[in-house]
């Protein structure tokens, strides 16, 4: 038998070549170099992975790739079998042992219980936040101390969303909450309740490890491991968590590595009975560019969403924050304010920041008269954020088409040209990547949106008709924001 003559070392070197050529470089450091061969023993080849993760990850994505190179060079009846290194995350650090996990191919079942060894190497957990050189053993959670239930008025907007974050804050990853996913629109106090549930978990549980993260800086940390070759670092990080808080998720919308990523991590996290929350601009179910499984997930717990709060709450909210900073005010400024700010928390302390300036600026008194000057500018000058779907309901009326018509494949020149036109000025006027973009134009590729792009400009160039619709609508739009 050939499994006689080659050595485990020399039989993977073999499939490492294969496997090489077929997978890009990036994938192939991260995922495969750190792989060690262990045994090849009844032409079963036993390979030994970092962590679980791993074995996770190459069982999903490389698992085809592996049984076709494995039995190419040890013939059809070739087995795979993983050997895990597992680390003890709680209290007990310091050791590991190895388990053998099932394959996808081969059916190797595991005879040997797992056994008891020492740690190859005793290094503290790396951790993203942290710039390199600067060592810091303590994870920081990244809260923001001044976000705590204290300071989060409760309204009828927010009850069940607040309840079930003290509920979690008492018994994280114990509830059926998990995960918490807390929705609605901008300003509406989705970070500092998800901050607050952390803050609260830190009080009442000083073990736990708390981690609150943007998903943008997910994100980032992300492909930064990639480029530094620590991918298995920033997985180790993340599967250390008791209650992971990652912010505005639907920046992960078209992100599909990102998103695969922390699908894995979220299983882990999940399957061992930690807290994740999660926050996001629209509810599960209109969140657009995601992967169906991690939607399917995002379901799995309780989604809360945060609405606009009443008028009663508005005052509440404004009497508080008044309180926080020391300063008195009357009664009928309070009710002045609430009444003419009622988009959210956000703009309403917007308005209040600006009345004490102006008070203090000018040493006036902060009286009615006061509020209904800076209101009055305030309403006026509030920029509105532009969204895709504002842009295109903008663009539609323009051209008396209906909105499924920027979404639908159909060639009709006047159609072709209203998309264009709209996603140029979804480019122009929002944050949102050339993904996102066109992925709000009916699930058209990036490519499609940079055609787009160039066409618009070109024409502008050399059709007069077009650039006239063109700085009709640039107007049209900018004035829906002012
Ligand atoms: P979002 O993440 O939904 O965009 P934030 O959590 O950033 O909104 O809230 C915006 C501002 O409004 C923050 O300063 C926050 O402290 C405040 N805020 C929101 N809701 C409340 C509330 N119920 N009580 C007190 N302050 C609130
Ligand atoms: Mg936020």
């Amino acid at each position: 038998m050939m499994s006689t003559a080659l050595n485990s070392s020399a039989v993977w070197n073999k499939c490492l070549e294969v496997i090489r050529d077929n997978i890009n470089t990036q994938s192939y450091k991260t995922w495969f170099e750190p792989i060690k061969p262990v045994r090849l023993e009844n032409n079963i080849l036993t390979i030994e992975v970092p962590s679980q993760f791993y074995y996770e990850w190459i069982e999903e994505h490389y698992v085809s790739l592996l049984s076709k190179t494995i039995r190419h060079f040890l013939g059809p009846d070739a087995k795979l079998a993983y050997s895990v290194v597992m680390e003890q995350t709680s209290a007990d650090t310091g050791h590991a042992y190895r388990v053998n996990m099932p394959t996808a191919f081969g059916e190797h079942k595991t005879k040997n219980p797992p056994v008891n060894l020492p740690l190859t190497s005793n290094k503290p957990p790396v951790n993203p936040f942290v710039i390199p050189g600067l060592k810091k053993i303590t994870i920081d959670s990244q809260l923001n101390p001044v976000c705590t239930f204290d300071n989060f008025i409760e309204g009828e907007c927010n009850r069940l969303a607040r309840s079930a974050g003290l509920n979690i804050a008492t018994r994280p990853g114990q509830t059926s909450y998990n995960p918490l996913l807390l929705y609605g629109s901008f300003g509406l106090g989705k970070t500092h309740l998800a901050q607050a549930i952390g803050n609260e978990v830190k009080k009442l549980h000083p073990d736990k490890v708390v981690v609150y993260v943007s998903s943008e800086k997910f994100t980032n940390q992300f492909v930064d491991s990639i480029k530094n070759n620590s991918v298995s670092d920033f997985i180790n990080f993340y599967q250390l968590i008791d209650v992971l808080i990652v912010d505005d998720i639907q920046f992960l919308a078209g992100k599909e590595r990102t998103q695969d990523i922390f699908f894995h991590v979220f299983n882990h996290l999940h399957q061992n009975n930690r807290q994740i929350i999660l926050t996001s601009d629209s509810a599960p179910g209109e969140l657009k560019g995601m992967e169906e499984r991690l939607l399917s997930r995002f379901k799995w717990g309780l989604s809360a969403d945060l609405g606009v709060p009443d008028m009663e709450t508005r005052q509440a909210i404004l009497r508080h924050k008044m309180y926080l900073e020391g300063i008195e005010i009357p009664e009928d400024v309070i009710e002045y304010i609430a009444y003419n700010i009622k988009t959210n928390v956000r703009e309403l302390e917007g308005a209040m920041i600006s009345i004490i300036a102006q008070s203090s600026f000018n040493r006036k008194e902060i009286d009615l008269d006061l509020a209904c000057q800076v209101i009055k500018n305030f309403v006026k000058n509030a920029t509105r954020e532009l969204s895709i779907e504002t842009i295109q309901r903008l663009v539609c009326d323009y051209f008396q088409i209906g909105p499924e018509k920027l979404k639908e494949q159909i060639r009709k020149r006047e159609y072709v040209q209203a998309r264009q036109i709209a996603m140029y000025f979804a480019k122009e006027f929002t944050k949102s990547s050339l993904k996102t973009i066109g992925l709000h134009f009916g699930g058209r590729d990036h490519s499609t949106v940079i055609h787009a792009l160039r066409t618009v400009q070109n024409l502008c160039f050399t059709d007069k008709e077009f650039k006239r619709y063109v700085e009709e609508l640039r107007k049209k739009i900018q004035l829906s924001t002012g």
